[in-house]
C-alpha cells in the first residue's frame, strides 16, 4: 500500500497526540505538515525554527517510534522551519491589542503583538509554563546557577546583572531562564519579559535592516524589564548583531533592567565574540551547570514522574538514571521513548521494557564519538572479571554453573550492546549454535526480571563498559 507523505504524517500525529498532553501537542505538533517523502526521508515543516528545535529536543524519539509503527521500518525524519500548517493570521498593526489565539493555553509573551506587528517581527516565543522553579531539581551540579536565578527572580537587576549561565546541552539553562521569567511575571503581571534565542534576535535584526525598521527593532528590546537571551554562543562572528546587542545591553543595563544570558560555554571561550561584550558578560555573575550525578538524576526522574502522573517503579527509575548519564534532556528523552514504547506495544513498564526501548539510544552512543569502541573481547573480559573466571574459559564447552552464567551474560551483552548476529555470537563462544545463543539471552533477561541482585550485577558490567578504559 502506498502512503502519501500527508497520510503518513497524519497517522504519526494521531499516535503522538495519544502519547502527549493536549497542550504539548497543540503547542508543538499541531501545526506541522509533511512536505515530501522520498528515498526513505520524510520532510516535515514546523512553523518556526524554535518549533523545530523544540520538537527535535523533545519529541524526536516519540515521532521516530510512531513513524516506525506506521510504515514498519525506519525513515529519516527531517524537520525544518517552513510554513507549517495554516494558522490563524497574525494581526499586523491594530489599535486595540488583539486577543491572539495562543493555541496552547500558554501565557503569551508579555509584549503585546500589536506593538511588534508593523515592523514584521516574529512574536517572542512564549514562556513555557512547565519551566518553573518548582519543577527544577537542585543538585550539586546546578546549585550555584539555581541560587543565582532565584536571587535574580526575587530582586531583578539588583544582585547579578547580567547573569550568565553556561553548560552543555540539555542541562537546564533554558529551563532556568524561563523560570526567572515566569516568577517575575507571576509577581508582577505587567512586567515586560522577553525570552529570545540569539538566532531569532539575529534573524529579526536582518529583517529589520532589510525593511529599514531598525528603530522599531531597538525600541522593541529596549523597553523590556527582563531580557532573556538564550544561546548567546551564536553571537560569535556576527559583527552586526554584536554591535546591536552591545547597545541594547547598555541601554537595558543603564536603565537597571535585568539581563540573563545563556550559552554552551563561558564568555571568554565564545569564538569571535568582541572583547567589550566578553567583559560585559562577566560584569555580573557567571555560573556553570554540569551534568547531573546519579542521585540528581534519580531525583529528576521522580519529580518528573510525580508531575506528569507517571507510574515509574523505583527499579525502572534506577535503570534509566544509570543508563542516561549525559544530560537531563537525555533522561527525559528516555522516559518519552519508554512511554511511547509501552503504549504502542501495550506492555507494562518494567525494567525489561525499558531496556528494550532504550537499546538503540544507548548502544548507538556508546559506539560513537570519543567513547571507547566496544568490542566483544572487551565485553567478555569485563564479564569474566566480575564473575571471577578466565575470559577464555567462556569459550570452553564446560557447562558448570560458574561458567554458564557469565557466558550467558556475555552473549546477552554482546547482542544488546553491539547487536551482532546470533550466529556470529555463537561462533565466538566455542562454536555454539544460534538457538543456544537465543536461549542464553532469554535466560539472562528472565533472571534479571526475577532477581534484582543479578540485575545489579549485569548493570554494573554495563556501567563499567561505558567508562573510558
Ligand atoms: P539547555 O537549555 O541547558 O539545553 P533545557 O533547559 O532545555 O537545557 O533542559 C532540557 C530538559 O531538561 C528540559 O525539559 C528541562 O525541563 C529539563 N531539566 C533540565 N534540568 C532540570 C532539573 N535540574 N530539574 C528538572 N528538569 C530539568
Ligand atoms: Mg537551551
Amino acid at each position: 500500500m502506498e502512503l502519501t507523505a500527508n497520510d503518513l504524517w497524519s497517522r504519526v500525529l494521531e499516535i503522538a497526540a495519544a502519547a502527549l498532553s493536549e497542550q504539548s501537542f497543540h503547542t508543538w505538533l499541531a501545526r506541522t505538515r509533511a512536505v515530501a517523502l522520498a528515498d526513505d526521508e520524510l520532510v516535515v515543516e514546523a512553523p518556526t525554527a524554535f518549533h523545530v528545535e523544540w520538537i527535535e529536543s523533545k519529541y524526536r524519539p516519540l515521532l521516530a517510534e510512531a513513524v516506525r509503527r506506521v510504515v514498519g521500518r525506519d525513515l529519516t525524519l527531517q524537520l525544518r522551519p517552513g510554513e507549517g500548517a495554516p494558522e490563524p493570521a497574525v494581526p499586523t498593526v491594530e489599535v486595540t491589542p488583539p486577543s491572539r489565539p495562543t493555541h496552547d493555553g500558554l501565557t503569551a509573551g508579555s509584549a503585546p503583538a500589536a506593538g511588534d506587528g508593523g515592523a514584521g517581527f516574529e512574536a517572542h516565543p512564549s514562556l513555557n509554563d512547565r519551566y518553573v522553579f518548582e519543577r527544577f531539581v537542585v543538585g550539586n551540579n546546578n546549585q550555584l546557577a539555581w541560587a543565582a536565578c532565584k536571587a535574580v527572580a526575587e530582586s531583578p537587576a539588583r544582585m547579578y546583572n547580567p547573569l550568565f549561565l553556561y553548560g552543555g546541552v540539555g542541562l537546564g539553562k533554558t529551563h532556568l531562564m524561563h523560570a526567572i521569567g515566569n516568577a517575575i511575571r507571576a509577581a508582577n503581571p505587567s512586567a515586560r519579559v522577553a525570552y529570545v534565542p540569539t538566532e531569532q534576535f539575529t534573524n529579526e535584526l536582518v529583517t529589520a535592516i532589510q525593511q529599514g525598521t531598525t528603530a522599531q527593532f531597538r525600541q522593541r528590546y529596549r523597553r523590556m524589564d527582563l531580557l532573556l537571551l538564550d544561546d548567546v554562543h551564536f553571537l560569535g562572528n556576527k559583527e552586526r548583531t554584536q554591535e546591536e546587542f552591545f547597545h541594547t545591553f547598555n541601554a537595558l543595563y543603564d536603565a537597571h533592567k535585568q539581563i540573563v544570558l545563556a550559552s554552551d560555554r563561558p564568555p571568554k571561550d565564545i569564538p569571535g565574540l568582541e572583547a567589550r561584550l566578553v567583559s560585559r558578560f562577566e560584569w555580573g555573575l557567571v555560573a556553570d551547570i554540569k551534568p547531573p550525578d546519579y542521585e540528581t538524576r534519580v531525583a529528576i526522574l521522580r519529580k518528573k514522574a510525580a508531575y506528569d502522573g507517571l507510574a515509574l517503579d523505583e527499579d525502572v527509575i534506577d535503570f534509566i538514571a544509570r543508563s542516561c548519564t549525559s544530560s537531563v534532556r537525555e533522561l527525559e528523552g528516555a522516559v518519552i521513548k519508554l512511554l511511547a514504547y509501552s503504549s504502542l506495544t501495550n506492555q507494562d513498564i518494567t525494567v525489561g521494557l525499558a531496556r528494550t526501548s532504550l537499546q538503540g539510544m544507548l548502544g548507538g552512543r556508546r559506539l560513537g564519538g570519543d567513547e571507547p569502541v566496544l568490542s566483544p573481547e572487551r565485553i567478555r573480559e569485563v564479564v569474566a572479571r566480575r564473575w571471577r573466571v578466565r575470559p577464555d574459559s567462556l569459550e570452553s564447552k564446560r557447562r558448570t554453573k560458574d561458567l554458564t552464567v557469565p557466558r550467558q551474560v556475555a552473549m546477552y551483552l554482546i547482542k544488546d550492546l553491539l547487536d551482532q548476529p546470533l550466529v556470529s555470537i555463537g561462533a565466538q563462544f566455542g562454536g555454539r549454535d544460534h538457538s543456544t545463543v537465543i536461549h542464553s539471552i532469554r535466560k539472562v533477561e528472565e533472571t534479571m526480571d526475577e532477581d534484582p541482585e543479578f540485575r545489579r550485577e549485569v548493570e554494573a558490567v554495563r556501567e563499567e563498559l561505558r567508562r573510558p578504559q
